[in-house]
Parts: C-alpha cells; sequence; structure tokens
C-alpha cells in the first residue's frame, strides 16, 4: 500500500495537498531509471543537450506563475519573491546550457606522445534540498549536472515537494528523455539516506543543515562518493561609522527577514561600530516596524510566515524572557506559523542568540570598537557563509572582505546569490561551490589520456 504524504500551507495550517509517499523503494527504482538512462544522456552531443536545457528553461517560465503561487503556498513565501526564485530557475538553467559546449580539456606536452584532459560526467548525482528555496536551490545543482552529462535523482524535502514534483513533469514535456530527471518524495531519514548509501549513486549535492550534513558525508565515504554541502551559516553584517547610516538600516532588516529568517545567507548577527550604534538603532526601528508580514499571496506581502510550528518554536526559544528585545514588528494573529520580525540589541558574540543559526526572523545587534574587532567579532563562529561590509573606505572595504573568512561577501549591499558567480561556504558551512563556472568542476571528474606517438 503506498502511503501519503500530507503537504501544509504554513499560512493556513490546512492541508494543501496529499501525495505518495516515496520509500526506500521507490528511491531505489528511481536511480534504476536514473542509470539506464545515463549511458544515452551522456551520448547527447552537446549542441543538443544544450538546446534541451534551454528547452527547458523555456517551459519553467511558461509555467512559472502556476510553479510560483505552488511554491508561495507550500513554503509560505511572498508571491513577489516566489516569481523571482521561479525566474532565477529559468535563468539558471539557461546560464548551464551554455556549458555542454565549453567543457574544455587541456593538451599537455609530454615525452613521446600527446596527453590530453577529459572532464567526464560523473552518472548518477543525487540531490538532496531544503524547504526554504525549493526549487531554485535544487536548480543550482540540477543545471551543472544536467549540462556535463549526468543523470539525477532529486529528493526536496518532505515538507515541500511540490514543485520539485511538477518540475519533472516539466522536465519530459521540455523532451528531456525519460529517466534523465527523477523525483522522490519522500522523508530524508529513509529516501535521503538511500540515496546516501546507494552504490549506484555516483555523488550527492546537498543543501540542509550542518548536523545532516556531517551525516551525509559520513555516509558518502563508505562508497567514496563525491559530496558537495550548502550548509548553515550566522553571517555578519558589518556597519562601520562611515557608512550611509541610512542606507545600511534600512537595508539589514530584510537582510535578515526575507523568507522569515529562513535563509542560510542571513545576516542574522548585525555588527555596529559603537560610535553609530544610537543612531543606527534608530533608523533599524523604523525599518522593522515598516515591514509588511502577511498573506504570502498578497503582492504587497515581505515576510510570510514560518515554515511549521516546530519551527516557530525553535525559533521562540532565542527570544525567552530574558532576551534584549530592542525592536519588535507586528506579525497576524490566528492560524498560521507567524512570528514577528525581532531585534535583539547588545548581544555579546558569546550568546546563544550569536552564536547558533535561528533560522528565523531574529537578528542580533553586536556593538564593536574598531577594525579588528569587528573582523575578530565576524570570524568568531563555526560559519562561513555570506556577510556585508558598510563603509565609504574603498580600501578598508577590501581589507576587511578579504580578512573575514567567509565564501560571499557584498560591500555595500546585502545581496549573496547570482547565477553567474559561485556560491559556498568556509568552514562549517560547507564544501564545494554551487553556481558559476565553479560548480561544473563538482559535477565531472577529470580524465588524462596519454596517446604514444613516437615508436616504443
Ligand atoms: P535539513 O534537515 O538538513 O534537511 C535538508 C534535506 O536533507 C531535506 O531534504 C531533508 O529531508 C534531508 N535529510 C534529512 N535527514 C537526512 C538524512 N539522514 N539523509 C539524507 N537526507 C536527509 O535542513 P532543513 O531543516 O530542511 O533546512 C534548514 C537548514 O538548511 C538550515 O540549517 C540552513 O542553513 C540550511 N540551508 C543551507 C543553504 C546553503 O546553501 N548553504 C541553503 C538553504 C538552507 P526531509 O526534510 O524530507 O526530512
Ligand atoms: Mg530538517
Amino acid at each position: 500500500m503506498t502511503e501519503t504524504l500530507s503537504v501544509v500551507e504554513p499560512a493556513t495550517e490546512l492541508e494543501l495537498a496529499a501525495i505518495p509517499r516515496a520509500g526506500v523503494e521507490q528511491a531505489d527504482a528511481a536511480v534504476a531509471r536514473a542509470k539506464a538512462a545515463y549511458p544515452g544522456w551522456r551520448a547527447v552531443a552537446p549542441g543538443d543537450r544544450a538546446a534541451l536545457l534551454r528547452r527547458l528553461a523555456d517551459r519553467v517560465e511558461e509555467h512559472g506563475e502556476e510553479l510560483a503561487v505552488l511554491e508561495a503556498r507550500n513554503a509560505g513565501k511572498p508571491i513577489a519573491d516566489a516569481r523571482g526564485e521561479m525566474g532565477m530557475v529559468a535563468d539558471t538553467l539557461r546560464y548551464y546550457a551554455g556549458a555542454p559546449e565549453r567543457l574544455l580539456g587541456d593538451t599537455i606536452p609530454v615525452a613521446g606522445g600527446e596527453a590530453l584532459t577529459f572532464r567526464e560526467p560523473l552518472g548518477v548525482v543525487g540531490l538532496i534540498v531544503p524547504w526554504n528555496f525549493p526549487l531554485v536551490i535544487a536548480s543550482w545543482k540540477l543545471g551543472p549536472a544536467l549540462a556535463a552529462g549526468n543523470t539525477v535523482v532529486l529528493k526536496p524535502a518532505e515538507l515541500t515537494p511540490l514543485t520539485a514534483v511538477r518540475f519533472e513533469a516539466i522536465a519530459l514535456e521540455a523532451g528531456l528523455p525519460e529517466g534523465v530527471v527523477n523525483v522522490v518524495a519522500g522523508p530524508g531519514s529513509v529516501c535521503g539516506r538511500r540515496l546516501t548509501e546507494h552504490p549506484d549513486v555516483a555523488k550527492i549535492a546537498f543543501t540542509g543543515s550542518t548536523e545532516v550534513g556531517r551525516g551525509i558525508a559520513a555516509a558518502a565515504a563508505q562508497t567514496i562518493k563525491r559530496v558537495t554541502l550548502e550548509l548553515g551559516g550566522k553571517s555578519a553584517n558589518v556597519v562601520f561609522a562611515d557608512a550611509d547610516l541610512e542606507r545600511a538600516a534600512a537595508s539589514a532588516p530584510m537582510a535578515v527577514f526575507g523568507n522569515a529568517g529562513q535563509d542560510c545567507c542571513a545576516r542574522s548577527r548585525i555588527l555596529v561600530e559603537r560610535t553609530v550604534l544610537d543612531r543606527f538603532m534608530e533608523a533599524l526601528e523604523e525599518a522593522v516596524e515598516g515591514i509588511r508580514v502577511g498573506d504570502p499571496l498578497d503582492e504587497s506581502t515581505q515576510m510570510g510566515p514560518l515554515i511549521s510550528a516546530a519551527r516557530r518554536e525553535e525559533v521562540a526559544s532565542f527570544v525567552g524572557p530574558d532576551a534584549p528585545v530592542a525592536i519588535r514588528g507586528s506579525a497576524p494573529d490566528g492560524p498560521g506559523f507567524w512570528f514577528a520580525p525581532t531585534v535583539l540589541c547588545p548581544v555579546d558574540n558569546h550568546d546563544r542568540a550569536a552564536r547558533e543559526e535561528i533560522f528565523g526572523p531574529v537578528a542580533s545587534v553586536i556593538p564593536f570598537e574598531d577594525e579588528a574587532d569587528a573582523v575578530r567579532i565576524a570570524n568568531d563562529t563555526i560559519y562561513g557563509l555570506s556577510g556585508s561590509i558598510w563603509t565609504r573606505d574603498g580600501a578598508r572595504a577590501l581589507r576587511v572582505a578579504r580578512a573575514v573568512e567567509s565564501g560571499v561577501l557584498s560591500v555595500n549591499s546585502n545581496t549573496s546569490v547570482r547565477v553567474s558567480t559561485p556560491f559556498g561556504g568556509f568552514k562549517q558551512s560547507g564544501v564545494g561551490r554551487e553556481l558559476g563556472p565553479h560548480a561544473l568542476e563538482h559535477y565531472t571528474e577529470v580524465k588524462s589520456v596519454y596517446l604514444a606517438t613516437e615508436p616504443a
């Protein structure tokens, strides 16, 4: 008997859909389909593979509104954000459609013959993704994996499987051969785990928590699977006294509260030079109070609910009676996993709120004394994913950017992700890079071939 997966809408707490729940058997069947499809897919001429990826991007665009509404309802994210994400899915597929014809090798001078290198696909790749940005994070893996000639098994998070399931059908509609893209919607501890242990899976590309990532790396070691991990973060948004304080304060709230704080790039530690702390907090308060929290399908909404009751409980544990709550925004009452945007100040970098990834709309403001102090605090974390530096001093901006141990940094901006630039973490924020040209390295093996041209 097939088990059912009940999918809940976080803004209403009602069931949004009920779909078959995949288990070990379905995971194995998906791997078998991907394995069977692999020789054919890698043999597709590079130009034809590129054309199919472009067609897939077109189809995603055609279904863009349907996918955006589904994502907004299932993940509880503002519809405007969901539309942007679907746009990025199409852009990412199109960007990697440029790759099949550009996977270049080298010729290397050697004695007695010629040495050549080739970039070969890996085979079947398992993609395991979280619930915060379900389809767009999947696309960062699908794009390079498919472009390089791999076939894939995508496991969405149990809480948000709906856009992945639609995507599987859209891939067929776009003309990708049967078995190239396979989706298994089932629990991580069952389906995800099976993929990490399966001998026919060559690589796992994972995005999720550092804790689950550790387990995946350990499981993958048994069969020497390739692994890329995009994990948690506790990023610093460093605001120097010479910055454009109005802009920095206006931008800081959504750099934490975007996606209701459920963002691995959240700048959840706002480091402010002590001499401007009061001025900054005044401007920040105005910005936080202006955030529109509500119905994800309302065009003007900036922040929706959290993903689940369990997540809300976890977030609330950081805002107990002793928490130094300095600013509290608003949130709707009634059904829905709502949590008001909250700013704690002052926070010491050793406090729990500054050390743990809250993954909810809670920001910590941490005062600092000077540049060295700012760099020290920014780096005093197990994570190193993202971050920002606000200053009008260009030399300082570059000095601090070089000193902060983090994979992605912005100066006078809080943006993190672009299709064409590498994204990933230092330290316990992960292994490997997604997006940009760098991602392709993680979906290919380098092969070296020596051809003797001189008589022995
Ligand atoms: P999670 O619990 O680590 O889950 C991520 C994915 O792994 C889900 O599909 C989950 O399936 C699956 N999974 C769980 N246990 C597994 C196991 N034993 N073996 C294989 N797969 C397993 O993370 P989450 O709670 O969904 O997402 C929040 C975390 O993701 C945060 O820590 C955040 O920082 C991180 N994140 C990082 C990035 C980045 O790019 N660095 C981006 C987004 C999120 P089920 O959910 O179905 O059980
Ligand atoms: Mg989880």
